[in-house]
C-alpha cells in the first residue's frame, strides 16, 4: 500500500479532502493517506504553521495532496504553498485543462497541459527601491540555463509520454533578449534530442490572443514563472473556472498535487464547495503513481456525474459537496 501525505487545508480544504477520501475508499485505490496539516488552524493550535512532522511525512513519502490553505497575514512567510515549492524545489508547476461535460463553455475541444517553471524569472519578487524617496523601484527577473532547461524536458517528457507531437513555448524575446532569449534558445536546443516533437514559438501577446481566439489548438505549453501564473488562469477561465482546475507541483525528488483554488473562506463549511478540482489534481497523482486503471475509473464516474447533470453550485448546479460525491460513488 503506497503512502500518501494528505494536508486537507483549511476553509473548503476539510469538506473536498473528505470526498477525496470517500471516493478513493469507495474506489479501492491502493494508497494509505497519512494526514498531516498547515496553515492557520494549525497555528492556532501549535504556534506553527508548517509542523515538524509534515515535513517529515512527505520528505518520507515523497507525494503529497493538498487542499487551498488560507494565506496567513502577517505571521513569517508570505505563503505556505511559496514556501514548500522552494523548500523542495519543486520546479514543474503543471496545470492541465480541458472541457469537461455538462459544464458549458464557448469552446469544446480544450484539452491543454500548462508547464510553468516554479521557482525562477520575475515573480519571486525580488524588488528594491531605488531611491530614499522611493520614486524608483525595480524588480531582478533571473533565467538560469539549468531552471529553463528541466521545466522544458518536463514539458517534452510530457509530450512523449502522451503522443503529442508538438511543444508550445511561450516568451518575449523580441523585447527581452538576454532572459527570454536565453529560455527560447535552450527550449531550441533541448527539442532538438525528442525527434517527432515540433516546438512551436509564440510571443506572450500573441499567445493571449490565440488561447481566447483558438484553444484547441494547443496540447502541452511551456513558459517562464509569471507567464505560466497568467496563462494558466486565462485557461482555466476557458474551461470552467477555478472550481475545475487541477494541478501540480513536481521536482525530481517530490511532488505536491493540488487544486488550484483557495480556500474559499466565502462557503467554508456550508457543504456548497465542489470537489472536482482537488479529484482532477488526484488523477494526476495516479497516473503519477502509475495507477492509471484506478485514476481511469474515478475519470469515468466523474465523467458520469457531469453527464447526468449532476454539479454543484459554482457549475450552475444545485447538488451538496456530499451529494455530488455520494453520486461519484455511486457511478463508480
Ligand atoms: P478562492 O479561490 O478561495 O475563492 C475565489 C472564489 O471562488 C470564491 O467566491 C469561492 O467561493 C470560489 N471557489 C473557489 N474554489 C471553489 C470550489 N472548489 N467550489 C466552489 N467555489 C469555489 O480565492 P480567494 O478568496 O482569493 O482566497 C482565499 C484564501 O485562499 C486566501 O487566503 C488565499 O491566499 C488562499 N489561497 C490559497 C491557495 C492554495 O492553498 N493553493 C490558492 C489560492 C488562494
Amino acid at each position: 500500500m503506497k503512502k500518501v501525505t494528505l494536508i486537507p487545508g483549511d476553509g473548503i480544504g476539510y469538506e473536498i479532502s473528505e470526498s477525496l477520501v470517500e471516493i478513493f475508499k469507495a474506489a479501492k485505490v491502493p494508497i494509505e493517506f497519512e494526514t498531516e496539516n498547515a496553515g492557520a488552524d494549525v497555528y492556532e493550535k501549535t504556534g506553527e504553521l508548517i509542523p515538524n512532522s509534515l515535513y517529515k511525512s512527505v520528505e518520507k513519502n515523497k507525494i503529497a495532496i493538498k487542499g487551498p490553505i488560507t494565506t496567513p497575514i502577517g505571521k513569517g512567510f508570505r505563503s505556505i504553498n511559496v514556501y514548500l515549492r522552494k523548500k523542495y524545489d519543486l520546479y514543474t508547476n503543471f496545470r492541465p485543462s480541458r472541457n469537461l461535460p455538462g459544464i458549458k463553455t464557448r469552446y469544446e475541444n480544450i484539452n491543454l497541459a500548462i508547464f510553468r517553471e516554479n521557482t525562477e524569472g520575475i515573480y519571486i519578487g525580488e524588488e528594491k527601491y531605488e531611491n530614499d524617496e522611493k520614486t524608483s523601484a525595480i524588480a531582478i527577473k533571473r533565467i538560469t540555463r539549468k531552471g529553463s532547461e528541466r521545466i522544458i524536458r518536463s514539458a517534452f517528457e510530457y509530450a512523449k509520454n502522451n503522443g503529442l507531437s508538438k511543444v508550445t513555448v511561450v516568451h518575449k524575446a523580441n523585447i527581452l533578449k538576454f532572459t527570454d532569449g536565453m529560455f527560447l534558445e535552450i527550449a531550441r536546443e533541448v527539442s532538438k534530442s525528442y525527434e517527432g516533437i515540433e516546438l512551436e514559438e509564440l510571443i506572450v501577446d500573441n499567445m493571449c490572443m490565440q488561447l481566447v481566439t483558438n484553444p484547441e489548438r494547443f496540447r502541452v505549453i511551456v513558459t517562464m514563472n509569471l507567464y505560466g501564473d497568467i496563462l494558466s488562469d486565462l485557461v482555466a477561465g476557458l474551461v470552467g473556472g477555478l472550481g475545475v482546475a487541477p494541478g501540480a507541483n513536481i521536482g525530481d525528488d517530490i511532488a505536491i498535487f493540488e487544486a488550484v483554488h483557495g480556500s474559499a473562506p466565502d462557503i467554508a463549511g456550508e457543504n456548497k464547495a465542489n470537489p472536482l478540482a482537488l479529484l482532477l489534481s488526484s488523477l494526476e497523482m495516479l497516473k503519477y503513481l502509475k495507477l492509471n486503471d484506478f485514476a481511469e475509473n474515478i475519470e469515468n464516474a466523474i465523467l458520469k456525474t457531469l453527464e447526468e447533470g449532476c454539479k454543484t453550485k459554482d457549475l450552475g448546479g444545485n447538488a451538496t459537496t456530499t451529494e455530488f460525491t455520494k453520486k461519484i460513488i455511486e457511478n463508480l
